[in-house]
């Protein structure tokens, strides 16, 4: 594991313990008394929506992840929370009219009659299906990371976690990569009501694009995306180059990858990149995406990630003590994908879990043969990120985050006066002030 601290689990593998013994084991223990307010917004319907038989996203996983963070009572350290549905007024904040009324609209049955162009305008294929529920689908994991951000805003939260989000291909008029509507994009928007700074971080195995793309002109928002890049891999983007535009100019920060990276190089690269953009551009709220495709293994992907790895990717972000709205993102194996983001739970509630899965979980089966939180998931995939390539990246990203250093704006912002702990009624009476105003 190189560089890449290991937690101590409660059951270690050099000796073993009798079976009364073993079911006394707590299922976590606190690594320190922590004074941190974590939250948690699921709503159970979201796991129930199917893609398509083949096709590779199952919601499923959402349920798979909170069977097992309910099993080792993660509850007990979280505020809980059932979000509501997005509204179609807080969809249209970052998305076209014409676009979230077509998905309002469209059933599987009617997309059978539509014409090519209508398909191709919409970008509806074998990626992004029309299935039934699906904007109520939508609609839900949406209001869930909103939900979040509003924990955020009001201070009740220091971080809130919405494993259902993290959908981070969805473009302003259309959806893409599984990703109908774009959480993170309205997530960040909201935000920005409060925040002067969000920085996004996007550890999943591919680019984020859409988010990427609707911050690339502003110095309020700093985008940065760990992933796989050859000019082919989906969504085609994320060169090293891109780098932002107008008053965005290097405030988006991309790390290309190559197949087979491991635990050791992408923590170790993670971290030299991280420390200096946090600290230079003091981000006041962080989005962090964690897409579970990084992962080896996954039915997708390429690296060769372990979920401690990954996991210690969070945690090293959560240090800077920074206010956090946790996503999910990719993810194609869900056995592994609970897994992680049930561990990522852990982290980000600063407890350690014992390695062995509860055997009372109702999923239990799915998690053999080894029932262990953390199957050895590495060495299926050639390495390819040789030295020399890593420090070429490094290296040009160092370059750009020099520049930054001659970013005024980044200190001219002053931080809004606190307008924290609006309720809806408040919310509701500024709206028809706005309205009012605007008739006027
Ligand atoms: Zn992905």
């Amino acid at each position: 594991m190189g560089s890449v601290t290991v937690p101590p689990t409660s059951v270690t593998d050099t000796f073993t313990v009798d079976k009364v013994t073993e079911e006394n084991i707590p299922l976590y223990h606190p690594n320190k008394t922590s004074t941190l307010n974590v939250s948690y917004h699921y709503n159970p319907e979201v796991s129930r929506y199917h893609y398509g038989a083949l096709h590779p996203m199952k919601p499923f996983r959402l349920m798979l992840t909170d069977h097992l963070v309910i099993s080792y009572k993660l509850y007990e350290k979280m505020d809980l929370y059932t979000p509501r549905k997005a509204t179609k007024d807080e969809l249209l904040q970052f998305h076209s009219e014409d676009y979230i009324n077509f998905l309002q609209t469209i059933t599987p049955e009617a997309c059978k009659n539509l014409d090519e162009l209508t398909l191709a305008k919409f970008n509806i294929g074998d990626d992004c299906p029309i299935f039934d529920g699906m904007y109520d689908y939508l609609a839900i994991y949406a209001g869930a990371s909103l939900d979040a951000t509003r924990k955020l805003i009001s201070g009740m939260s220091d971080i809130a976690i919405n494993w259902s989000g993290g959908l981070h291909h969805a473009k302003k008029f259309e959806p893409s990569g599984f990703c109908y509507v774009n959480d993170i994009v309205l997530s960040i928007i909201n935000l920005l009501r409060v925040h002067p700074r969000v920085m996004y971080i996007d550890i999943d195995l591919h680019h984020g694009d859409g988010v990427q793309e609707a911050f690339y002109t502003t110095d309020r928002v700093m985008t940065v995306s760990f992933h796989k890049y050859n000019g082919e891999f989906f969504p085609g983007t994320g060169s090293v180059d891109e780098t932002g535009i107008g008053k965005g100019k290097n405030f988006a920060i991309n790390v290309p990858l190559r197949d087979g990276i491991d635990d050791e190089s992408y923590v170790r690269l993670f971290k030299l990149i991280m420390e200096p953009l946090i600290t230079k551009f003091q981000p006041t709220c962080i989005v962090q995406q964690c897409g579970a495709d990084s992962l080896g293994y996954d039915r997708l992907g390429c690296f060769n990630l372990n979920i401690r790895a990954h996991g210690e990717c969070v945690n090293f972000i959560k240090s800077f003590g920074i206010p956090m709205l946790v996503v999910g993102g990719g993810g194609y194996t869900p056995r592994n994908v609970s897994r992680l983001w049930c561990y990522e739970t852990s982290v980000l509630n600063d407890v350690t879990l014992n390695h062995k899965i509860p055997n009372y979980l109702p999923t239990y089966d799915w998690f053999g043969p080894d029932f262990s939180l953390h199957p050895q998931l590495e060495g299926r995939i050639d390495n390819k990120n040789s030295r020399k390539y890593l420090e070429s990246v490094k290296q040009e990203i160092m370059e750009q985050i020099r520049y930054l250093n001659h970013a005024p704006s980044v200190q001219m912002y002053e931080i809004p006066p606190d307008i924290t702990g609006l309720t809806e009624e408040e919310d509701e009476i500024i709206k028809e002030l706005n309205e009012e105003a605007n008739n006027d």
